[in-house]
């Protein structure tokens, strides 16, 4: 009987792996997120990635786009109804309630790191397992709140190499809200005509979402249909202009984007997005936040302000990448290469010692001949080389190779470490770290010079090709 022919296991659509080769540039990210937030006064907060259904359909809204479309639900085995979170804000508000955080000094300023699902349609820039880092500040309405959580985002991007600019709009009440929502449907029912079956449903469902179309007609439109913020309530007009007013006093470039109204059923107030800026309509917006007065009470907790943002990672990655962002990648300081059974041992014992010293040793232990482990130290670009040949083997010494000049020195094996130290400590002196603030490589590439030189010093051979 014929072989059944096994397919390999594939990724499932709109997922992906992240390569070796993207770490670089995500630990980019996550180190700008991390060290910005703990600067900016934020703790981290890591929630599950399943939560109880009933969280989301209380908060997100049963009419959006997320909750009809795009969860990942399930009956677990318990019986309860779960879900994949596709969002972070739900969940760290359950904390805040659970873990009665509104008895600590407010606001509680929190962020977190990690992946969201949402079953959309996949196509560029769009992942059914996305990554987003988020800021939640809760416990306070003060407008400065939604400024800071601008400038905190801004600075990521600016970390990761990217200049971004703010799109701001302002929802108002719910009773602004639903008073605009009143007056957009006035407006469209006198044009329904133009209208397709589908849009003439959401205008009945969820009015707002036709802001957000990227239907010419629609757009066309929109140029004459009334705006929100003409239906705004006098506090929230007032909140808005404050945080227009801090923007202006610290030079952020914003946009007042009256179409700008967010996906979400809690948001209220101020709602922003950041849009990297040659991203003129907002095609693959880095992230988004705005204010959710009502959040807290509405899942259970008592009234208590609160704002926050979210940024995608996959998005800022590809945009980095895009931008041609170069992120400091790791790099090692010596590289260990070794010639048969004995000189690996203590090879072995080497790496650990230059371990436990904090120098970052690259080796190729699997190896036999020198020739490709030097082949190796040359591509890798380290400034030094450490070889045990048979004669070093022989002496109980060691062969350090300035990879630069290609001089070589021997020295005691036990002197070893002692040895490397003093050399890698010039290196470093030399060396442009990375900074916060500031995007370089952490060190020049080497290869290229490396090239030219011979592979080893006229004056001593250990066996290249001797094995
Ligand atoms: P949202 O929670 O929808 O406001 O999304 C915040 C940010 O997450 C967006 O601006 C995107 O950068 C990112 N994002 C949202 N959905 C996806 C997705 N399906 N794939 C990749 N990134 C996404």
């Amino acid at each position: 009987m014929a072989k059944e022919v096994t397919q390999p296991p594939q990724l499932l659509r709109g997922m992906k792996d992240i390569q070796p080769a993207d770490w670089p540039y995500w630990h980019r990210v996550f180190d700008a997120v991390r060290d910005l937030a703990g600067v900016y006064g934020f703790e981290r907060v890591e929630t599950p990635i399943l939560e109880a259904s009933s969280l989301f359909n209380r908060s997100i809204g049963q009419d959006t786009e997320i909750m009809e479309k795009q969860m990942y639900s399930f009956v677990d085995k318990s019986g309860d109804s779960v879900s994949l979170r596709p969002e972070g804000t739900a969940s760290v508000v359950r904390s805040y309630i659970e873990h009665g955080m509104l008895n600590l000094p407010q606001p509680v300023k929190l962020y977190y790191l990690g992946p969201f699902f949402r079953h959309e349609r996949p196509q560029a820039g769009r992942y059914r397992q996305l990554w987003q880092f988020g800021l939640e500040v809760i416990g306070t309405d003060q407008p400065v709140t939604e400024v800071q959580l601008i400038l905190l985002a801004r600075a990521v991007y600016q970390v990761c190499g990217l200049d971004s600019r703010v799109q701001i709009n302002s929802l108002g009440d719910k009773a602004s809200r639903t008073a605009y929502i009143k007056a957009l449907q006035a407006f469209f029912r006198t044009r329904k005509s133009e209208l397709t079956e589908e849009q003439r449903e959401v205008l009945l469902k969820t009015p707002l979402r036709l802001l957000d179309s990227k239907d010419p007609k629609i757009l066309e439109l929109l140029t004459d249909a009334p705006q929100i913020v003409d239906h705004l309530d006098d506090a929230s007009r007032q909140h808005f202009v404050k945080v227009l007013e801090y923007l202006d006093e610290l030079e952020v470039p914003y946009v007042l984007n009256p179409r700008l109204v967010r996906g979400l059923d809690y948001y209220n107030r101020t709602v922003f997005e950041i849009w990297s800026v040659d991203d003129e309509l907002g095609q693959s917006a880095l992230g988004g936040g705005g204010r959710y007065d009502g959040l807290v009470e509405q899942l259970g907790g008592r009234p208590t302000p609160a704002a926050g943002f979210a940024g995608g990672i996959e998005r800022l990655v590809n945009k980095m990448k895009e931008s041609g962002v170069v992120p400091p990648v790791w790099h090692p300081e010596v590289f260990l290469a070794q010639l048969g059974e004995p000189a690996r041992k203590k090879m072995l014992k080497l790496f650990e010692a230059l371990r436990s010293e904090g120098i970052r040793a690259s080796e190729s232990m699997t190896k036999d001949g020198l020739k490709p482990q030097l082949e190796m130290a040359n591509k890798l670009g380290v400034p030094y080389t450490l070889i045990i040949g048979q004669k070093e083997l022989m002496d109980d010494t060691i062969l350090i190779r300035d990879m630069e000049n290609g001089i070589q020195e021997i020295v005691p094996y036990d002197k070893a470490v002692a040895e490397v130290k003093k050399r890698v400590s010039r290196v470093q002196a030399n060396s442009i770290r990375p900074v916060i603030g500031q995007i370089k490589p952490d060190r020049v590439d080497l290869t290229d010079k490396l090239e030219d030189l011979p592979l080893l010093a006229k004056d001593h051979d250990p066996d290249i090709d001797n094995e």
